[in-house]
């Protein structure tokens, strides 16, 4: 069954109650927001991941956060936890690492320097972290999920990460998803991405890609279509 985005958002509030503050959260879309040119550490939305449950200072919207300690509670109780090693990361943030990788690769000619760095990393402006709904989790590396602890991980993921409204964005490309390659450690808190993907696709070109080095590449690669867009079938169906 197809669910609007509106309707799958509302349906996780009614679900765990979210707080008026969370709610409120939603109307502060803009074109800045979704474009990670804001300041997440002073937005009264945002807040800091316990030292606990990180590996360094990391920040996610609250109601994100929120899922994220309850999906964690109910998976010790099978065994399984879950650390956050990656949050919100702005516009500024992913610059610093797309610079790094652009320098990194520089014998390249710029297209495929590009096509290098996204096989797995976003252009500024064009990830999924920017928004506070979005987090990595445990490890950055597929291959930990497909045996022992990482896959008993996994696989508690993709049994029960839904009722908590994360999903993983970055599925197997086998059946003609375009973007990034699988990341079995990236998952979207759904009520509250899938809004801002809707703002995205109606609000943002591959023009409104700027700023850094290789920007101008954008429209050639359709950033927009084939990466911002780049995600699971279930995803798109929100
Ligand atoms: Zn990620």
């Amino acid at each position: 069954m197809k669910v609007s985005c509106i309707a799958f958002s509302f349906f996780y509030i009614i679900l765990f109650s979210v707080q008026t503050q969370a709610q409120e959260c939603y109307k502060f879309i803009t074109k800045d927001f979704v474009l990670g040119k804001f300041d997440f550490e002073t937005d009264s939305c945002f807040i800091k991941v316990a030292p606990e449950l990180s590996n360094k200072t990391i920040y996610l919207q609250k109601e994100v956060y929120d899922a994220f300690v309850k999906m964690n509670t109910a998976a010790k109780k099978d065994g399984v936890q879950f650390k956050v090693i990656s949050g919100t990361r702005n516009f500024f943030y992913q610059k610093s690492i797309w610079d790094r990788k652009w320098k990194t690769n520089s014998n390249l000619s710029p297209i495929e320097n590009a096509k290098k760095i996204l096989l797995y990393s976003s252009m500024p402006s064009t990830s999924r972290h920017h928004w506070g709904t979005d987090l990595d989790i445990n490890n950055l590396s597929n291959s930990y999920f497909e045996s022992g602890q990482g896959l008993k991980e996994y696989n508690w993921l993709i049994a029960h990460a839904h009722d908590y409204g994360f999903y993983q964005v970055y599925t197997s490309k086998n059946n003609g998803r375009t973007g990034y390659n699988e990341e079995k450690w990236h998952w979207s808190y759904m009520p509250l991405s899938c809004q801002y993907l809707e703002f995205y696709n109606t609000n943002i070109t591959d023009a409104d890609i700027s700023g850094f080095e290789g920007s101008e590449l954008a429209s050639e690669l359709h950033m927009v279509s084939n990466y911002v867009n780049g995600i699971s079938k279930i995803a798109k169906t929100q």
